[in-house]
């Protein structure tokens, strides 16, 4: 079985490809929508021009370059067999609004990196390197936009769906080239792919206390996402004794007090209150209504649902002790996503063929990985975040770090090739 790379350590056409996808990234960062900042939302003409540089990368290490029906670039490298199965490696190209360059995109030009690696050599599946349009939901307010089309789930209700300037999603699809009656056209078959693997920045501190270059991911957590309202009674500042008050807004701060207790209990869980708005919201008035969102994630469902359980009745009760109601008026729950057990065992042991321990974490925050799992194995390498800043223009991450993912991911190829009884020749 022909090894992409003998022993361990990085070898120095590894580290030299690494560098190349970092400045790579650091290039993807100048074609923006706002001058000194990287923000680069879904079907935007810095996307489209970004599109036509990556193609050019994607080209050169050996991929056939198309943009689907939904606005993700896709560049295919063939396996040894034309209709033999197809392994997805990607990641988003869109971005937060005054990001970082690294989130998502780093992901991407892994994929591409890989393949350059594998300098022609043939496996017995295909690799499919994905950049998916959006995953961040900022222009249209719904994320993971690229994922659902590629797994078959994207809901066309949401075409109509206007941008901040008032633009329909249809309409900047046409903008951008595509037809938007033809979306499906972008969904992979069930089963139609091998299997997903992405590459990601952590975005947390877990790596970096560990002092590892990266991670495997076990299990992407899953979120409760409640909206609320505490009803009370509004009042004159001056005029309304204290005794008596059915102030809102105090009875919503012990919740929020109540929800990071909650959270600080229970292992693993995390549990925020992220915004909160009070009405009638004057200086001098007595807040009759205090309206809130509750963000609570667990990698276990059970877990997670019985947090909710829990906050529900802590909030109804201090809502009885003070007088006022305690509403929830909406409430979403998203199931965690688990990788793919046969794939986490493979990219541990590529982690530690690589010479790195092979950590185990979960995601807090959710990933195109968490969508595609519906429709393939799915399988994700964190990358240590320096600081665990992400979602912001420090976010980074080093060079180093960058060679030992990839040197990961060429031997999870191998490995993956390896199952199918022949790694191919070069
Ligand atoms: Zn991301």
């Amino acid at each position: 079985m022909g090894r992409a790379i003998g022993g361990h350590g990085v070898s120095g056409g590894v580290a030299a490809m690494a560098m190349e996808a970092l400045d790579r990234c650091a290039e993807a960062a100048t074609y923006t929508e706002e001058p000194g900042k990287v923000t680069r939302t879904f079907l935007s003409q810095p996307m489209q021009r970004l599109h036509g540089r990556l193609a050019g990368w994607m080209e050169a290490a050996g991929l056939h370059v198309r943009v689907d029906a939904a606005g993700n670039l896709v560049g295919r490298y063939p396996g040894l067999h034309p209709h033999g199965p197809v392994l997805m490696i990607g990641s988003h190209v869109d971005t937060v609004p005054d990001a970082g360059k690294y989130d998502g995109l780093l992901g991407v030009m892994l994929g591409v990196a890989v393949v350059q690696a594998l300098g022609g050599r043939r496996l017995p599946f295909g690799i499919d390197v994905m950049a998916f349009g959006d995953e961040e939901g900022v222009r249209f307010g719904v994320p993971f936009l690229g994922s659902l089309a590629a797994s078959g789930r994207f809901d066309r209700g949401l075409l109509e769906r206007v941008d901040a300037r008032g633009i329909a999603m249809a309409h900047a699809f046409r903008l951008f080239g595509l037809d938007p009656s033809r979306i499906e056209e972008a969904a992979y078959p069930p089963g139609g792919i091998l299997g997903y693997l992405e590459a990601h920045i952590e975005q947390g501190p877990v790596l970096e206390a560990l002092g590892a270059s990266v991670g495997v991911v076990e299990a992407i957590a899953g979120q409760s996402r409640i909206q609320a309202e505490i009803l009370g009674r509004s009042g004159h500042a001056g005029t309304s004794p204290m005794a008596g008050r059915l102030d809102a807004l105090a009875a919503a701060a012990e919740l929020v007090l109540e929800v990071e207790r909650l959270g600080r209990s229970v292992a693993g869980l995390r549990a925020t209150v992220g915004t909160i708005a009070v009405e009638p919201g004057a200086s001098n008035v007595v807040p009759g209504t205090a309206r809130l969102s509750i963000d609570i994630r667990h990698r276990r469902d059970d877990v997670r649902m019985a947090a909710v359980a829990d906050l529900h009745a802590r909030a109804v009760s201090l809502a009885a002790t003070r007088g006022v109601k305690f509403v929830v008026t909406r409430e979403e729950h998203q199931a965690a996503v688990p990788a793919d057990p046969a794939s986490v065992e493979r990219l541990a042991r590529a982690v530690a063929d690589a010479g790195h321990i092979p950590h185990r974490l979960d995601s807090g925050a959710g990933h195109d990985a968490a969508v595609m799992a519906a429709i393939a194995p799915m399988a994700m390498l964190f990358l240590r975040s320096p600081g665990g800043v992400s979602h912001h223009p420090d976010e980074s991450v080093r060079a180093g770090d960058v060679a030992v993912a990839l040197e990961v991911m060429i031997r999870y190829l191998d490995l993956l090739a390896d199952g199918f009884g022949s790694a191919g020749g070069s």
